[in-house]
């Protein structure tokens, strides 16, 4: 297998590349799920920024290796099953990152390179509004006339939950807008948090009710909003801080600092630390002020967002999929304490992989009690040189398991032995191998290890697999040391057994009748679903889908994969031809089929199962969806990055070369060799203004 993760970004060959974007792609969205469906991430934030980073870098390099699904596409994660999903009108976009001086000042370099008069006079000032980044839960609050109602999570970015209930519950959300002046519909967003003082409380309660402690001010205000029950949101203090809008019914003028003002008027919280900068100095400076506070806050930040204060320039910049161009968010470094590591453990996860986890004597990180850090592998406990016994330097940034970053070696037992990583499976005594070019041991019991069979079958029901309701972990577990289940065939198969299910502990009539049903929903399913919930190695989501697009159906996808086992075979390269898709992906998918207990699996499955065939999903939108532009020659009214910017936001491609593939040439003076490729291969040649005027902007 190909090790290109250590590559300068520079020296990637084209090959090297795409299977450094595949496997970028997986780890991240690995990441994702931990983080936001488990709220259980495994890396720091700076960490897990790193990966988005070289993704991104290697994306500007190669651009057209760009994975569908790549992960610079992406925002969060997709709503959690239980809440009603809203589909939010306007996206909810994350905001890229800087993190140091140097990456702001390329911010406002770049938005005075994207607007011509701003190019062509560098004394225009650009101001910009910076308020402190919260670290709690993104919300969005639809009111109209006057009136909220309906408040939903970020979720995805394009469909969050509805939490209208438990928004409710908030002091700082007014039921209706005070003041006047305010659109008939408008939708109000900001960051839902929980005060340091409110979650020490609340943790010193969980804990007397014998409940788990929640890891810090951000998953516990995360777990209290997200509570089916809204009485127990109530219970819980909440504040939230309102800094941007989605969905107006009529255009909201002036600047971000005016909108702000009338957030206040209306009845809403905003951020008192919020400031309008004059240029770059200014904001580097508070982010210096604010950073010196932000010990002695009384909510937990993570860093300061910057954002034009004028809101024309916001909307000529616009977007990208993922985020907003006319803002960036400057992180602040993660932060650090010492302890003592008192013993490592060894999880088993779905795959098998033994993954070492560090015990700490307690301490303080930023406000946060931490008791538990991430050793990730066994050459990360050889790299570091960690032992049981060792006094370490941990690290928190966000919301993440912590890390051990060193050892202090001075402060070293007399009687410390190095760690031995187990060659056997601690929860099924099977043995554990390493093999070559790998960095986790797994336990090879396959599913007679239970860590491994209950491991994927919570996967096989999870949300973006089968998402069975109501089936949780506790439930999986429990089913599976009684028997109930050992194979996910089982699960439909529980229908025989409803009495017995009803008779259980904690259950009755109604409650195996909803399990029930439950699956019964799930007896038909997507071939994209299906094919995630299979729990094959490196396969996500995202691939899931790629390869039900390709193969469409299951027969024809299982009889692919088979063939596919010869390296040599015409369905082998078909296979690594697809996008996003390599050869070690392609290794473990026909790895999966050669084995006879995973054959047996989904024959099993595809007894109890119909499997539907994948299709398309349809597009719709604007008048150039789907279309190909090449722009060439200078443009009058747009630089040509923002030209690009736009066309990308109404659903164009935007090519650098002409081809029978390209739908429209816009063509500026001094176009040339491009212009008449186009006349040659009678593609419609526009000018600026004519392109303005098919998209609507004219
Ligand atoms: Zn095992």
């Amino acid at each position: 297998m190909m090790d290109t993760s250590g590559v300068p970004v520079d020296d990637l060959t084209r090959a090297q590349a795409k299977w450094e974007l595949t496997r970028l792609a997986a780890e991240i969205k690995h990441h994702d799920e931990l983080y936001y469906q488990r709220s259980q991430p495994t890396v720091s934030d700076a960490d897990y920024d790193a990966l988005k980073q070289r993704n991104a870098a290697i994306e500007a390099r190669f651009p057209e290796l760009m994975l569908p699904e790549s992960p610079s596409k992406r925002v969060g994660a997709v709503p959690a099953a239980g809440f009603a999903k809203v589909r939010h009108a306007v996206p909810m976009l994350s905001l890229d990152n800087a993190f140091g001086e140097e990456d702001v000042r390329d911010f406002f370099e770049s938005v005075r390179r994207f607007m011509k008069e701003l190019k062509d006079d560098p004394t225009i000032p650009i101001e910009a509004l910076a308020e402190p980044k919260i670290d709690g839960l993104s919300a969005t609050l639809r009111y109209e006339g006057g009136e909220f109602i309906q408040g939903a999570t970020r979720g995805d970015g394009t469909e969050g939950e509805d939490i209208t209930a438990n928004l409710r519950t908030l002091k700082d959300i007014p039921h209706r807008l005070h003041g006047e002046g305010w659109p008939v519909v408008l939708e109000v967003r900001g960051e839902v948090y929980m005060s340091r003082g409110d979650f020490f409380a609340l943790n010193e309660r969980q804990e007397a009710a014998g409940e788990k402690p929640f890891a810090n001010p951000r998953n516990a205000a995360s777990g209290s909003l997200r509570q089916l029950d809204s009485s127990i949101t109530a219970s819980r203090p909440l504040g939230f801080f309102a800094y941007s809008w989605g969905e107006v019914s009529e255009p909201i003028d002036g600047s971000q600092w005016a909108v702000l003002q009338r957030f206040k008027d209306w009845g809403f919280s905003t951020n008192p630390l919020a400031r309008l900068c004059g240029s770059v100095e200014d904001v580097l400076a508070l982010y210096g002020e604010v950073a010196a506070r932000r010990a002695t806050l009384d909510y937990d930040i993570d860093g300061v967002v910057y954002k034009l204060d004028r809101l024309d320039w916001q909307e000529r910049m616009g977007s990208s999929s993922r985020a907003p161009r006319w803002a960036i968010a400057h992180k602040f470094p993660a932060e650090q304490a010492e302890t003592v590591l008192e013993k490592i453990d060894i999880q088993v996860g779905r795959t098998g992989a033994l993954t070492p986890v560090a015990h700490l004597k307690p301490v303080t990180v930023g406000g946060v009690v931490v008791s538990r850090a991430t050793l990730h592998n066994e050459d990360e406990i050889e790299r570091k040189g960690v032992r049981a016994g060792d006094t370490v330097i941990i690290q928190r940034a966000g919301d993440v398991i912590p890390q051990v970053v060193a050892v202090v070696t001075d402060k070293r037992p007399a009687d410390s032995r190095p760690f031995e990583f187990p060659h056997e499976c601690p929860i099924c005594g099977s043995m554990a191998i390493r093999e070559p070019g790998e960095a986790a041991r797994r336990c090879t019991g396959g599913l007679i290890c239970r860590a491994q069979a209950v491991e994927r079958l919570k996967h096989f029901v999870s949300r973006d697999a089968f998402d069975i309701e109501g089936f949780g972990k506790k439930h999986i577990e429990a089913f599976w040391e009684d028997g109930l289940i050992k194979t996910p065939g089982d699960i439909f198969r529980l229908r025989d057994r409803r009495d017995e299910i009803a008779a259980r502990e904690g259950w009755g009539e109604q409650s195996a009748d909803n399990l029930l049903a439950a699956i019964e929903d799930r007896r038909t399913i997507g071939l994209d679903r299906f094919i995630y919930a299979l729990g094959i190695r490196q396969v996500g989501s995202s691939t899931g889908r790629l390869l039900a697009r390709g193969y469409l159906s299951l027969e024809a996808w299982r009889e692919a994969m088979m063939k596919a086992a010869d390296a040599d075979s015409e369905e082998h390269a078909d296979l690594i031809a697809i996008d996003g898709i390599g050869p070690a992906m392609a290794a473990d998918l026909t790895g999966f089929f050669a084995e006879d207990h995973n054959r047996d699996i989904m024959d099993d499955l595809a007894a109890e199962l119909t499997v539907a065939d994948f299709e398309a999903p349809s597009t719709e939108g604007s008048p150039v969806a789907g279309k190909t532009v090449v722009f060439t020659g200078t443009l009058e009214v747009m630089t040509r990055s923002e030209a690009k910017a736009r066309a990308e936001t109404l659903g164009a491609k935007v090519s650098g070369s002409v081809s029978a593939k390209t739908d429209y040439v816009v063509a500026g003076p001094g176009a040339g060799s491009k212009a008449k490729k186009a006349a040659e291969l009678g593609i419609t040649t526009l000018s600026e203004q004519e392109w303005l005027e098919l998209i609507g902007q004219g």
